[in-house]
């Protein structure tokens, strides 16, 4: 007889494993299946964890070595980078198994290998031997997350074509790097390389970086990563990448047809990611997929079949951690008889380079686009104290808000810790607040969060610093 689930989670990323946490909390008896061989998919493995960590490393290295600026004087600052690399795996480690210990904890029984199904109550599981287990299940979560793409014809070697895993593997910081695509992970990861000595030349197919953000952000995001260094070439599409002795040569052409090479010794190429249905024999079972490759779901995450499910980036919307966990919880809850929910609204998006980048709700280009009338409230980080105290003053907050009603629709941010203020505003959107809610708020003094209530005070014209 094979074992019996009420709940078997497909997948042990963010998703997967909070899903199959709230489950267990839930009452159910719930299993876990994960192919990787270590818990916490993409985003402990090989994205958010390791990324933040060569972000925060990389960060304190150039800013050791311009200490001498704020009268620290230090010895010669060297790089240690097998060293460096270490300290990043040592954080994966250490919260995968925390992952781990979770499940254990919430009597999660957890399957090391790759998950298919044989029906659509039986799941197959293979493990790295290729030894077969078969489980039954009540209902199937499928939480199987995403992959990077590449360009066509483009393979990844993961050393001199990377994706975003060969990206936060390099053995030496290369001379010169290409950055194909100018969304998140190329600007995260041209970040790291670019402050550990490496010239970052970032290849976008738009004419601005980061598409869906606020202009306004966006541009003013570009000024500074140029000040820090890193090159743009906007409006340039990639033809071609060609291996050599060097590295390699990538050949672009611009929009008026212009060609032009860029030699490198590591290309990275980061356009995108898609979702990940390998393998789990979805067409024999009949799950339909939308034209995008993303599993199509009802409301409450339902797949066309009544007992499977699916969540975070192997469905619609953002490909983001955060999303995958509340998406995780609220199918949990769907399953056991409540009422989950997502609010796609108020999901933020945060950039963690320097300074950081956050976003929640509309930008002011959706609110045009909907004809939706709306007063804007800015302030701008030189005019607050902490950061001017702290020599950490660019950026801005820019607060949108009904112009009738005066509740908040949108927050963006760029400047310091940009994306543990974000958090503030959406709590008030959550609640529909208005910017005077924001703006009667006392806020400590000095904060960075200072600058979100001027910002809502400039709603109204009142800001009391600018
Ligand atoms: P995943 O995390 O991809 O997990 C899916 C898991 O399923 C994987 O471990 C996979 O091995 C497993 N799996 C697949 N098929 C099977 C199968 N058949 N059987 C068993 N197991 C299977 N998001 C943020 O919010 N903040 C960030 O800072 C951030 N940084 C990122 C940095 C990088 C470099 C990258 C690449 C991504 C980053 N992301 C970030 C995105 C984030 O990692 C994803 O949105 C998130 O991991 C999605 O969660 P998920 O559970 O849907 O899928
Ligand atoms: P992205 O969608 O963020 O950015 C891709 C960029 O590549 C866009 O600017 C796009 O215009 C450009 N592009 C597409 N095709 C191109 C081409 N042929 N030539 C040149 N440019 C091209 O994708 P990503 O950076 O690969 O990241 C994938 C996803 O992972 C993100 O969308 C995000 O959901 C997630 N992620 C999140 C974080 C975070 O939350 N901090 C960090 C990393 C990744």
């Amino acid at each position: 007889m094979s074992d019996k689930f009420q709940a078997v989670v497909i997948g042990g990323g963010p998703g997967g494993y909070v899903c199959a946490i709230r489950l267990a909390q839930l009452g159910l008896n719930t299993a876990c299946i994960e192919s990787r061989g270590s818990l916490g998919g993409t985003c402990l493995n090989i994205g958010c964890i390791p990324s933040k960590s060569l972000l925060n490393l990389s960060e304190e290295f150039s800013k050791v070595k311009n200490l001498s600026n704020k009268g620290i004087e230090v010895g010669d600052v060297k790089l240690n980078l097998p060293k460096m690399m270490k300290s990043k795996e040592k954080a994966v480690t250490v919260l995968t198994k925390g992952v781990e210990f979770l499940l254990k904890k919430n009597k999660v029984t957890y399957f090391k290998g790759t998950g298919s199904f044989k029906s659509k109550k039986e799941i197959i599981i293979r493990d790295d031997k290729n030894k077969e287990t078969i489980i039954q299940a009540e209902k199937v979560i499928i939480a199987t997350g995403s992959l990077p793409v590449s360009l066509p014809k483009i393979d990844f070697d993961e050393k001199i074509i990377v994706s975003s895993t060969g990206a936060l593997n390099l053995e030496k910081v290369p001379q010169k790097m290409v950055v194909v695509g100018g969304g998140y992970i190329g600007l995260e990861m041209g970040s790291v390389w670019s402050r550990l000595g490496a010239e970052v030349h970032v290849v976008e197919f738009l004419d601005h970086i980061t598409p869906g953000m606020d202009k306004e952000i966006s541009q003013e995001f570009m000024k500074i990563l140029k000040k820090q260094g890193i090159k743009f070439h906007l409006q340039h599409k990639v033809e071609k990448v060609t291996k050599n002795e060097l590295g390699a040569v990538v050949s672009t052409s611009d929009k008026d047809g212009n060609k032009k090479d860029f030699e490198c010794d590591v290309v990275l190429i980061s356009v995108g990611r898609k979702p990940n249905t390998n393998g789990l024999n979805l067409e024999k079972i009949g799950v339909k997929i939308d034209e995008k490759n993303r599993i199509k779901t009802s409301k409450a995450f339902q797949t066309n079949l009544d007992n499977i499910y699916a969540i975070g980036d192997v469905i619609s919307g953002p490909m983001l951690a955060h999303k995958a966990e509340d998406e995780g919880i609220a199918v949990a809850e769907n399953i056991a008889g409540q009422s989950g929910h997502v609010n796609y609204d108020t999901i933020p998006g945060v950039i963690y380079t320097t300074p950081e980048v956050a976003s929640i709700g509309k930008t002011e280009e959706q609110l045009k686009e909907k004809n939706i009338q709306y007063k804007i409230g800015k302030f701008s980080f030189m005019a607050n104290s902490r950061a001017k105290a702290i020599d950490d003053a660019e950026g801005f907050v820019k607060i949108l808000a009904d112009e009738k009603t005066d509740k908040v629709l949108g927050a963006h941010l760029i400047g310091p810790h940009a994306g543990e203020l974000i958090a503030e505003i959406g709590i008030a959107m959550e609640f529909g607040a208005s910017s005077e809610d924001i703006a009667r708020t006392c806020h400590a003094h000095p904060t960075f969060s200072e600058a979100v209530k001027e910002a809502a005070l400039s709603v109204d014209k009142r800001a009391i610093h600018s």
